[in-house]
């Protein structure tokens, strides 16, 4: 059995699978570990439902193995732990099994994703303490765009600057490659994917490739999404650095922007049903973007044969998915597809491939 690992800043989500003969996966058990680090930490998982002490990482990941253990799951039923990291950097281009050189790949990438790649690292590490026979294995969030051109990652800046890995690097991917596996050998040549969440993007994959992605240095960029801009002006994020400082400029790209930015609320369903102004144009703008952004991977895989959306708004909201394709009505008939995002099913599938049983 496979112990899928989500480690964020103040919870840590897992999920048990079972590999069946089928290359298939059952899920046997899912939950979470929330509000580590806090003065209430909470543990829901199978059976067990309870508040906890859980200062760390390590005290999260002792909770969730003691717990599994007493509803049967031993480190000696684990066959593999799997991980998702968020960011790979420039090394780190495929899922790989966890040794030392994984460890420092994913210490070297802590710049460019602060907020996530020292969780993801703390939960790699507890499990290494906590059961040090059990193999590891890690998926990243920005592998599956490896596959971009230089030419589709590059940003054109001097190249002292392009040395110190600035660059488009890519982020969902964990989800694009979920839907290339659901699609299997069936898949579309040209096919435009469009993860709509919380964090939105979209992927031009052209015979099961990414060869360009909305998201670049950092998931801020692209489409306009829940909390986050989308695609801005370098020059009106430092005039925002200038007039509010650099963190709280960060902020508010990051967490009050997009359709809260907007809308006021950056729940889609909210502001669906508010039908302000406002609300309206927060719809309006997350559309007509998604659909613009839509256009520039059209031409990176020189044309289009079908467009697939996923995520909470992608897979729910038929209305949004008709409203983008609106815009591309002047492309004629695409066939569109709706698959159920599960980044925890891929990263289970990636360990099964590296070996794991
Ligand atoms: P996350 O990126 O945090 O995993 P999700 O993929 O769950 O987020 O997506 C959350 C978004 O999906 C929210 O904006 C939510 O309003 C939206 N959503 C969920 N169900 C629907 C629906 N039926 N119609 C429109 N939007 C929906």
């Amino acid at each position: 059995m496979i112990l899928v690992v989500n480690a964020g800043s103040s919870s840590i989500k897992v999920a048990v699978f079972q590999p069946t003969d089928t290359a298939d996966l059952t899920e046997v058990m899912a939950g979470q570990v929330s509000g580590i680090g806090g003065p209430l930490a909470h543990i829901d998982l199978g059976t067990d439902d309870k508040d906890i002490a859980a200062p760390d990482h390590d005290a999260a990941l002792t909770a969730i193995l003691t717990s599994l253990a007493a509803q049967g799951i031993t480190t000696q039923t684990l066959t593999a732990a799997a991980h998702r990291v968020v960011h790979g950097g420039t090394t780190l281009v495929a899922p790989c099994r966890v040794d030392d050189d994984v460890v420092a790949g994913i210490e070297a990438a802590i710049p460019l994703a602060p907020l996530h790649n020292p969780n993801n690292l703390a939960g790699i590490r507890a499990l290494q303490t906590l059961a040090p026979d059990l193999p590891q294995f890690a998926s990243f969030g920005t592998a599956f765009h490896a596959t971009n051109p230089d030419v589709a990652t590059s940003y054109a800046i001097p190249a002292e600057d392009r040395a110190m890995g600035i660059r488009r690097y890519g982020f969902h991917g964990l989800s694009y490659a979920w839907i290339v596996t659901q699609f299997g050998d069936d898949i579309p040549s040209r096919l435009l994917a469009l993860h709509l969440g919380s964090g939105a993007s979209l992927c031009a994959i052209k015979d099961g490739k990414s060869v360009a992605t909305s998201m670049g240095y950092s998931p801020l960029d692209g489409l306009t999404m829940g909390t986050r801009s989308g695609a801005i002006d370098g020059m009106a994020v430092l005039r925002m650095a200038e007039i509010h400082g650099m963190d709280e400029a960060a902020r508010r790209l990051n967490k009050d922007s997009g359709l809260k930015g907007l809308g006021g609320a950056n729940d889609m369903r909210l502001l669906l049903a508010a039908d302000t102004p406002e609300a309206n144009f927060a719809v309006d703008h997350f559309c007509y973007w998604a659909a613009r952004h839509a256009g520039s991977a059209l031409v990176a895989m020189g044309g289009i044969d079908a467009v697939v959306f996923t995520g909470g708004i992608g897979q729910n909201s038929a209305d949004i998915r008709d409203r983008i394709m609106a815009h591309l009505a002047f492309l004629g008939d695409i066939p569109v597809h709706v698959v159920e995002t599960h980044e925890e099913r891929q990263i289970a599938l990636d360990a099964v491939k590296l070996g794991a049983a």
